[in-house]
């Protein structure tokens, strides 16, 4: 058989994805799994929303569009961001793609080459540093613990730049702990990036409609504006209005980095889809106030499960501010033995447990380069939640 990429030995494979396949397969064989790896909202696409997309269908527009998106859906964006940022750009300044995740990889690949260097405070996405790698560049992973909320800290952030250094990623609401940056922390940040005038911030903000206890929700071009010229702004509809399986993700930044995205999205895709262009307009431009009622529910189910998970010995829960994950501390169960007498090790093991001895689907911390923690999505309904809860905690008291 030909041989394969000598790149793709720089990457693995999604972890999360793994372990949704997993769950995947055991719900296959007929196992009454509580799936809460996924992260993806459990509510429908909102009905305004669906009947765009049909008229669009009537309308005809089933065909290409421009290859970074429909000039209408860009004014939405447009709106978008003065509306809910503050934040005003040109239609040249946006960019549209078939979800945050390509758009990401595209960014990466008009930015980067071999040999540079991206700092990504960790707990991350895995998905952060897996593109930097395919790029053929080297994420610096900075370890962002508890004590600081898992959030970078100025010092940190100075301590971890060098001549490589090509861009800083930042996640507000994070992915997988929920840590949400608030202005004061992000001019902090911006105080350092001021002295390094070659690196450019990628800001992944599509949790942004998800932020609970009435915190305001800030991004970096709002409240560095003179760092406008290198920070590209990262959004889309899949997560605030449920829509992940539409495929639409979007940015804002300066004309030249948008002009080397076209460039690059021109090679690897037509278009994003022309239907759910207007669904994402429609998402942007209609009504607003079930965005907030989602988020209200969110709220809810995070509450319960804090309670719940916090009684359980062994288990600690931190703070999270926003998304829809807990970052579970399981530091005190490490070292334990399960009822077939295989010793908990790592997260990795914990969750492996779990998932055979009780069906529950969490992702190990490792996924997201930091241990040990486990990942759980509260985007499930209060029953499943409540059922995972009672699972986690009757697998937590078999361990001796
Ligand atoms: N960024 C982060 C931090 C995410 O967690 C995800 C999805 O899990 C994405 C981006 C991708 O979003 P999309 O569905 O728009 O591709």
């Amino acid at each position: 058989m030909p041989r394969l990429s000598k790149s793709l030995s720089r990457f693995q494979s999604s972890p999360i994805s793994e372990v949704f396949s997993l769950a995947l397969k055991l719900q296959a064989e007929g196992r009454d799994l509580v799936n809460l790896s996924i992260g993806e909202p459990d509510f429908d696409t909102h009905e305004s929303v669906c009947r765009e997309a049909h008229a669009a269908i009537e309308r005809g527009e089933t065909r290409y569009t421009a290859v970074d998106g429909t000039s209408d859906l860009k004014d939405a964006i447009r709106m978008k961001f003065k509306r809910d940022n503050d934040l005003e750009f040109e239609r040249d300044e946006i960019v549209v793609d078939a979800g945050a995740k390509p758009l990401l990889g595209h960014i990466m690949l008009a930015l980067l080459d071999p040999g540079d260097e991206v700092v990504i405070p960790t707990p991350c996405w895995t998905s952060h540093p897996g593109m930097v790698r395919v790029c053929g560049a080297e994420p610096v992973l900075v370890e962002c613990g508890e004590e600081t909320g898992f959030k970078l800290q100025p010092e940190q952030l100075a301590a971890s730049l060098s001549p490589k250094t090509k861009a800083l990623i930042l996640c507000s609401p994070g992915n997988p702990t929920g840590a949400v940056y608030d202005e004061s922390q992000l001019q902090a940040l911006a105080d350092v990036l001021r002295l390094h005038e070659d690196v450019w911030v990628i800001s992944d903000d599509i949790y942004e409609k998800l932020v609970f206890d009435e915190r305001a929700f800030t991004t970096m071009a709002q409240a560095a504006p003179d760092l406008g010229d290198r920070v590209i702004t990262v959004n889309g509809v899949s997560k605030g209005y449920a829509m992940t399986g539409w495929r639409i993700g979007y940015a804002a930044g300066p004309k030249d980095a948008m002009a080397g995205m076209r460039k690059v999205m021109s090679q690897f895709t037509g278009s994003p889809s022309s239907v759910s262009q207007a669904a994402a307009m429609a998402a942007l431009n209609g009504p607003q106030d079930y965005v907030a009622e989602r988020r209200e529910i969110f709220q809810k189910r995070r509450d319960l499960v804090v309670r719940a998970l916090n009684q359980v010995p062994g288990l600690r829960v931190p703070p999270c501010e926003g998304a829809f994950y807990l970052f579970i501390g399981c530091g005190g169960l490490i070292g334990k033995s399960t009822p077939a007498g295989t010793e908990i090790v790592t997260s990795t093991d914990f969750a492996r447990y779990l998932l055979e001895t009780e069906a529950v689907a969490l992702v190990p911390g490792a996924a997201f380069e930091c241990d040990p923690y486990l990942r759980l999505s509260f985007a499930a309904s209060t029953e499943e939640l409540e059922e995972a809860c009672r699972r986690i905690s009757r697998a937590c008291s078999g361990l001796t």
